[in-house]
């Protein structure tokens, strides 16, 4: 049975993501050592393992990856938004990040431009959607 639960925004391991969405922007980890960004975030660089990172803003733009569409709402709170669509969106930055599609009329497929869009679920919690170009 799914609960109606929200992400923790003030975890230290993703506050500052959660901050950024509040303020409408994406915020991801770079590592301070060879600059890889990483979403989500980790204690150690995937790419050289230093555990040195400060928070960044990337850009808000990006490629549709994959796509489903849900018909059952993975938390209550959207039961009655269902169906809708689950996107997996690769940043013109480098990282990946699920999220909603907007819905939309224009047709959905891999290889689309997406914007990201955001919207508070409840007080102090903003998810990040994506809204095709
Ligand atoms: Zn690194």
């Amino acid at each position: 049975m799914a609960e109606n639960k929200f992400p923790d925004v003030n975890d230290p391991a993703t506050a500052p993501f959660w901050k950024g969405t509040r303020d409408g922007k994406i915020v991801v980890q770079a590592c301070t050592k060879c600059g890889y960004l990483r979403w989500p975030p980790g204690p150690i660089c995937n790419e050289c393992l230093s555990s040195e990172t400060e928070w960044k803003e990337i850009s808000p733009i990006g490629t549709l990856w994959s796509y489903a569409v849900y018909h059952r709402a993975m938390n209550p709170r959207f039961k009655d938004e269902i169906p809708y669509t689950v996107a997996l969106v690769e940043l013109d930055d480098g990282p990946r990040m699920y999220g909603r599609l907007v819905a939309t009329t224009a047709k959905v497929e891999p290889g689309v431009r997406v914007r990201a869009a955001f919207q508070e679920i409840e007080p102090g919690v903003t998810f990040v959607y994506w809204e095709i170009k």
